[in-house]
């Protein structure tokens, strides 16, 4: 093999590097690694710091290809030290022969690709070019510690150490004046031990960083046994868990458990002494800020408990930032060190530091002499070693220049402009946020069939189209934002090293899902993906997930439940199923007051809602009509989206439970709501409400009755509306939109039910009356503001798109809002899925807008 040409050029030999090389070389590609260190292993190789460990059990924290290292290698504990880490990657290179595979004391310095060659040319630190097919950067997540930022760290004398380049013979603090800055995960391990041997020891906290007991000793029994029983079945759960840990997620809602329950929980997950624990007691702590304050306080219970110093407690104390939105850290008697007399916390936001010195650190008004400075001040994570080499991809365009406002990647392995480059773990994958060998191992073997597959199918190059990136980065952005991370200044979001963009750089929708989205796109045929050769170009442009993570997670959940059709129930079961389905979700927010009464409707009386804000009235009022298809629902079944509106629009909602199906047939509903729109203006003020300014709102069926109310008030003399607010509404009894075959099933409101719901409710002669299909009217003018949120997975989305233009085309004044991933059902779902809270909001926000 010619070693300035090969198939494949890696970079790093880290977990990820030996793995990959391994793979590459049992499928038959010529490769390179390159590695900087002079030994294998990467974190394990250059964090040596005194109390370096992993903090993911051992029991997970290593590898699954190779069944045999598990007979042949015993971890001796639970969280394995950096010592022992680096001797399992040592072993396993000796064992497959990789050390013969890889170049050390080698620097990658820049990375070239050329068009014609169609081939990477790669340059390093011992001044050798090197031309590769494919070029792998497998430089890691956390190699490249950030650069001091902290004034004057040049003119310090004396021995400085960073925890991430710790030197290998070891450090002796033994009767030194040690400072350590930083309270990270480093800081938190090595500052119990540096306290052991140090006669001063001065922690410099910017942050303080939440801590669980690490409680080491043997592998968790649990754990170890259903490994030792069934170690395929306890793999395949971590490949598919949230974060490569197989842990059953929480179905309990914090707040929805007594607070002693709820401590008791919390007890006993911080006793498991594993890392994931504690956030996973309860299903809301990741997304849910009232829920998340219930886990924060714990903790900051627990370090009051344990540090005696009031004073020094609450300086340790996590506030401000919600747990987990900064990696959570896992320690072996840190908070016990801070009650040493030799140990002495400093808080930087009230003494920050003035500058380091010749001989020691000038922080608030003191000037303090040290014999050693310990630097855990963190790394340039995610894009920090890959920006570092200077990699040019077509056109000249630098990796760093692309990314100058962010990563973009497909996948967080590939980028548009970089053929045949992948990532490992990097920006907009898992990654950090998950046990990092389940997301290695995933990451080569799928960068491992893609080049089997390109060899097997003729293609030389690949490269993701920008379709596909944009949509990715907009898939990551969804899933980040019905998160708490955004807010935190963390190293998660690049807020650590001045100037670094702000996003949330890893992907946060779950190792499980991510999995499983990268196999789709391997399964289409490389959705999303250009592939070319000399056979020609093959463009599989898309993208590969639209829908709300939250949204397909609930509708995964209902798909698990096996749960009966709709359709093929009566009427009476239907409803039946809808109220039990009610009765167990979130109430809603609160309101002022819910008053229930009766009003007449065409043929009788009906029962309304009333809906009033905490807020002084009189209000102006909704008259709202609920969903169910006209067959179930009630005036009380959409109570909390009715409340949410209440509150958020500070409006009357006036709730109205009009005639049903098949009992009371076309046109039972739409007289119903026209008449209780009328009787609640003329009512209006009796009921303490402002009669001046009424609107009508509904929801799926319900948007069809109000918007149907909204045409018989234009047409009969009143009353006169301020706006009409049409969620996911059924406007078209034809049903010959695109929107009904291609979100015919798997969205909760399927075509074949809508059918049902048609057939129950109306002759298919009286469908194009528009009563029954408002978008049929023959004249759209004059009617009142409207506001109409359609959803991308609704069978219904094209005919609610088209009575928002038709009204638009008629001179009305329509707002449209397309509720991107969403379904017909799903922004309804008050207080269980966050990303409903946006379009809800622009509902609100209209509402107000049409009563001025
Ligand atoms: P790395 O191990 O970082 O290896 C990358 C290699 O690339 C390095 O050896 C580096 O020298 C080399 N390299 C980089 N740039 C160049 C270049 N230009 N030229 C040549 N070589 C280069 N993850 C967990 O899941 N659980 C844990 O408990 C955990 N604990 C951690 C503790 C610490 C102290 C740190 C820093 C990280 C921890 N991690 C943990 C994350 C850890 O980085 C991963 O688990 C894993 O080891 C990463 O392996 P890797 O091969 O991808 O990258
Ligand atoms: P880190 O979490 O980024 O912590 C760095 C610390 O230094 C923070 O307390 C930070 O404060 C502080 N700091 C940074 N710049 C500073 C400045 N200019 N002045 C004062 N203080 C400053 O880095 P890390 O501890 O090395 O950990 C990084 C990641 O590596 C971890 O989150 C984890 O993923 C991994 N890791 C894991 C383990 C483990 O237990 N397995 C151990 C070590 C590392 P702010 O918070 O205010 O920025």
């Amino acid at each position: 093999m010619s070693r300035s040409d090969v198939d494949v050029v890696v970079v790093g030999a880290g977990f990820a590097g030996l793995y990959l090389l391994h793979e590459l070389r049992e499928h038959g590609f010529t490769s390179r690694v390159l590695e900087t260190g002079d030994d294998v292993g990467g974190t394990w190789y250059w964090n040596r710091y005194p109390g370096a460990r992993c903090d993911i059990s051992t029991t997970d924290y290593q590898f699954t290809w190779d069944p045999e290292l598990h007979d042949e290698w015993t971890w001796s504990e639970k969280h394995a030290t950096q010592p022992e880490i680096l001797r399992y990657a040592q072993h396993v290179a000796r064992k497959h022969d990789l050390y013969s595979g890889i170049d050390f004391e080698t620097r990658v310095t820049g990375a070239v690709w050329n068009e014609d060659s169609k081939k990477w040319t790669v340059t390093t630190s011992k001044g050798e070019h090197i031309t590769c097919r494919h070029y792998v950067m497998a430089t890691g997540c956390l190699s490249m510690p950030k650069e001091p930022d902290i004034p004057g760290t040049d003119r310090y004398q004396g021995p400085v150490h960073v925890t991430g380049r710790w030197p290998h013979e070891g450090v002796d603090f033994t009767g030194q004046r040690v400072a350590v800055i930083g309270t990270g995960s480093s800081g938190i391990q090595s500052i119990p031990l540096i306290a052991e041997q140090a006669a001063e020891l001065v922690v410099f906290q910017r942050t303080p960083n939440f801590s669980v007991p690490a409680l080491n000793g043997p592998r968790p029994e649990d754990r170890a046994a259903r490994l030792k029983q069934d170690r395929a079945t306890y793999e395949a759960e971590a490949r598919l868990s949230t974060s490569g840990v197989p842990v059953v997620p929480s179905t309990t809602p914090a707040l929805a458990v007594a607070p002693d329950t709820a401590r008791e929980m919390m007890e006993a997950a911080w006793q498991r002494g594993e890392l994931l624990a504690l956030g996973a007691t309860f299903m809301d702590v990741g997304i849910s800020r009232t829920a998340n304050e219930v886990v924060s306080e714990f903790v900051r219970s627990k370090i009051r408990s344990i540090v005696k110093d009031p004073a020094t407690a609450e300086l340790l104390s996590p506030r401000g930032y919600p747990f987990g939105t900064k990696r959570p850290c896992m320690d072996t008697n840190y908070y016990e060190t801070f009650n040493l007399p030799h140990v002495r916390l400093v808080d930087l936001n009230s003494s920050p530091i003035r500058s380091i010195t010749e001989t020691g650190i000038d922080f608030g008004d003191e000037s303090k002499e040290f014999d050693s400075i310990v630097y855990a001040t963190g790394f340039d994570a995610m894009t920090g070693a890959i920006v570092a080499v200077d990699i040019q991809g077509r056109d000249g365009i630098t990796l760093k220049e692309k990314w100058e406002n962010g990563p973009l990647t497909y996948l967080g392995l590939t980028s548009v402009g970089f053929p045949n480059l992948f990532m490992i773990t990097g920006p907009g994958s898992p990654s950090v946020l998950s046990n990092m060998m389940v997301s290695i191992e995933q990451h080569v073997d799928w960068i491992r069939d893609t080049l089997i597959a390109m060899r097997d199918g003729g293609f030389e190059t690949i490269e993701p189209t920008p379709l596909a990136e944009e949509g990715w980065r907009a898939h990551c952005e969804d899933c980040a934002s019905i998160t708490l991370f955004q807010d935190t200044n963390s190293w998660y979001m690049g807020a650590n090293v001045p100037g670094k963009p702000r996003v949330l750089f890893p992907y946060i929708g779950g190792v499980g899902r991510y999995r499983r989205i990268c196999d789709e796109v391997m399964a289409r045929g490389h959705l999303g993906f250009e592939l070319s050769g000399a056979g020609g170009t093959r463009r599989n442009d898309g993208v590969v997930r639209e829908i709300q993570p939250d949204v397909e997670s609930v509708l995964e959940m209902m798909a698990t439940l096996g749960l009966p059709p709709i359709e093929a129930m009566s009427p009476v079961e239907a409803r039946a199923f809808s109220e039990a389905s009610s009765a167990v979700r979130p109430p809603g927010p609160a309101v002022g007051e819910m008053v229930d009464g009766t009003l007449p409707g065409a043929a009788g009386p009906l029962e309304y809602r009333l809906y009033r804000p905490a807020s002084s009235g009189p209000h102006p009022v909704v008259v709202y009509f609920h969903g169910g298809g006209w067959v179930f629902g009630s005036h009380v079944s959409d109570d909390p989206l009715c409340r949410d509106l209440c509150a958020q629009a500070d409006v009357a909602i006036v709730s109205v439970n009009y005639r049903h199906a098949p009992e009371d047939r076309f046109p039972a509903a739409a007289l119903d709501g026209y008449a209780a729109l009328r009787w609640v203006a003329a009512n209006a003020a009796s009921l303490g409400l402002d009669p001046t300014r009424i609107a009508v709102a509904g929801w799926s069926a319900g948007g069809n009755v109000a918007a149907v109310a909204a045409q018989m008030a234009r047409d009969n003399g009143g009353p006169e509306l301020c706006g009409q607010l049409l969620l996911t509404p059924v406007t078209d009894g034809s049903r010959q939109h695109q929107s009904h075959t291609d979100n015919a099933e798997g969205y909760i409101l399927t075509k074949s039910l809508m059918e049902w719901f048609w057939n129950h409710y109306a002759d298919p002669a009286d469908r194009s009356n528009p009563l029954a299909s408002p978008l049929l009217a023959t004249d759209l003018s004059g009617l009142p503001p409207a506001m109409v949120v359609t959803a991308q997975y609704d069978p219904l989305r094209d005919e609610g798109d088209a009575y928002a233009e038709a009204m638009r085309r008629a001179g009305v004044l329509v707002e449209h809002l397309r509720a991107k991933g969403h379904t017909h059902t799903s922004i309804t779902m008050v207080d269980m899925l966050p990303s409903g809270v946006p379009p809800r909001r622009a509902m609100a926000a209209a509402l107000r807008r049409f009563f001025g």
